[in-house]
């Protein structure tokens, strides 16, 4: 466990050499790359983490915080944040849920494995807290640092020795690593060196967010939306959020799934534009409240991108797609597979066979690849408005039926269930074919 107390302190690095040595090389500092270079250098082992960017720094994102981020959160030490006592992290009960005309407020469940609490935090407050920890771990941050690719041990390129970087000033050097973790996002570089590209059958979202002063921002529920509509009560494509902030905001963002029929055909911008004039009456999300632009993101699901590891560089978060297709929500998968991942290495670096690292994909995949496949159907299912209407009509007014699937969509459930909707869940994750 990493302990710290957090921590927006400014924290200065030493420069990198043109020729670094580590025992891992963890390409971005998001979520998944400092957690797992967290999670490393509190094993003892010689981290160095390069980010093209400085932080703090924006990322687009709902900023949500589910009980599963908020035990990654704990496991790293950082219990102020989990529990919303630092600054600008703010927590909530549960999800209020709008479908139809009915709102029903729906509490994180009690479980034993998991809080029973979830929270919010702008990602520039969060990456910056988790960049810090890793620091304060021992891990060695190279903010402003581009990876520019791996670097290859033999011309055949059969297994990875390092990654080169490219800095702001357009220096360039190569950390030498046994070991790289690719954690650089949806859109980053390591994928494509390595020749893994998105597995176009597997879904994705395309999300637009924006942020509002807003008195509501002290909600203790964070809020999703089934169906948008907008000033003059038409409805609009997408699902959508209102997360409240510790800083007096509220994120509000929506999303489509591949699935549906407009995914790509419609302007997110203006479709989060139309929602939020429509909404301005309950949320204050008026333009003279808006603070910063819109901005818009891809939310790669459902392991998009496999294989999970290959000559030495394992896939960690966005980059291997690890987002829940049934809720959007990444930061916590990023975080687990980081510790997972972190576990993988350790072990790999004391018995020095390359082919240990394998372990990580098929670990991945046994703890969550079922649920990911029920994760492909639901997407198949709700990309259909016909069977979203159906949904919202018949099973929002039922609240027994409301929290199992709020228990599903989260992915929540005991390891040993007491409580027989846990039963249900984790039998249908066992029987469907890991993703
Ligand atoms: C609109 C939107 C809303 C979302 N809402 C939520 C939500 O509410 N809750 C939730 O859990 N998830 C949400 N997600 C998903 C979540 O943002 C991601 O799953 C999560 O950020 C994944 O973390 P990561 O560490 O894998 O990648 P990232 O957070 O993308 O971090 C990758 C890092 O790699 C760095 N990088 C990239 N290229 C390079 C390079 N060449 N060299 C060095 N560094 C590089 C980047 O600068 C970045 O810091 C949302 C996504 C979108 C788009």
């Amino acid at each position: 466990m990493v302990t710290s107390t957090m921590v927006a302190s400014p924290m200065t690095a030493a420069p990198l050499d043109p020729v670094t040595h580590a025992d891992v090389a963890v390409v971005g500092a998001g979520p998944g790359g400092a957690a797992a270079a967290a999670h490393l250098a509190a094993r003892g082992r010689d981290v160095v983490v390069l980010d093209k960017d400085r932080f703090p720094r924006d990322k687009v994102c709902g900023d949500g915080l589910t009980p599963r981020v908020i035990r990654e959160l704990l496991d790293l030490g950082l219990h102020d944040e989990a529990h919303g006592r630092a600054e600008g992290f703010a927590v909530q009960r549960g999800l209020r849920i709008h479908g139809g005309s009915v709102a029903m407020e729906l509490p994180w469940p009690e479980l034993d494995d998991w809080p029973n609490w979830g929270g919010t935090a702008t990602r520039r407050v969060f990456d910056l807290t988790l960049a810090r920890a890793a620091q304060r771990a021992g891990a060695r941050l190279a903010e402003q640092h581009a990876v520019t690719g791996p670097v290859w041990r033999d011309p055949s390129q059969s297994r990875v020795a390092g990654v080169a970087w490219r800095d702001a000033e357009g220096r360039t050097g190569v950390v030498r690593a046994p070991v790289v973790i690719a954690a650089d996002g949806a859109g980053g570089p390591m994928g494509k060196h390595l020749g893994i590209t998105r597995r176009t059958e597997r879904p994705m979202a395309v999300a637009a967010r924006s942020y509002y002063r807003s008195s509501r921002a002290d909600e203790p529920w964070i809020s999703s939306f089934l169906d948008l509509t907008d000033a003059d009560g038409q409805l609009l494509s997408g699902y959508g959020w209102v997360f409240p902030l510790d800083d007096g905001t509220i994120n509000v963002g929506l999303g489509l799934l591949s699935t549906s029929a407009e995914f790509g055909a419609v302007s997110y911008r203006g479709l989060l534009e139309s929602w939020s004039a429509g909404m301005a009456g309950q949320w204050e999300t008026t333009p003279a409240n808006r603070v910063g632009a819109v901005k818009t993101g891809p939310i790669p699901m459902g392991f998009n991108k496999t294989p999970l590891h290959q000559r030495g560089v394992l896939l960690v978060g966005d980059a291997g797609g690890m987002v829940n297709p049934m809720n959007g929500e990444g930061i916590s998968y990023a975080m687990e597979a980081a510790r997972l991942a972190a576990e993988v290495v350790d072990h790999t670096l004391s018995t020095r066979r390359t082919s240990d690292l394998d372990a990580y994909d098929r670990a991945l995949r046994e703890r969550i690849g079922g649920y990911y496949t029920l994760g492909r159907i639901f997407t198949e299912l709700v990309g259909d408005p016909r069977v979203m209407r159906i949904c919202t009509t018949y099973g929002m007014p039922y609240r027994p039926l409301m929290r199992l699937v709020f228990k599903m969509m989260a992915h929540l459930t005991d390891d040993r269930p007491a409580d027989a909707k846990d039963v249900i869940l984790n039998s249908l994750q066992r029987l469907a074919p890991a993703a």
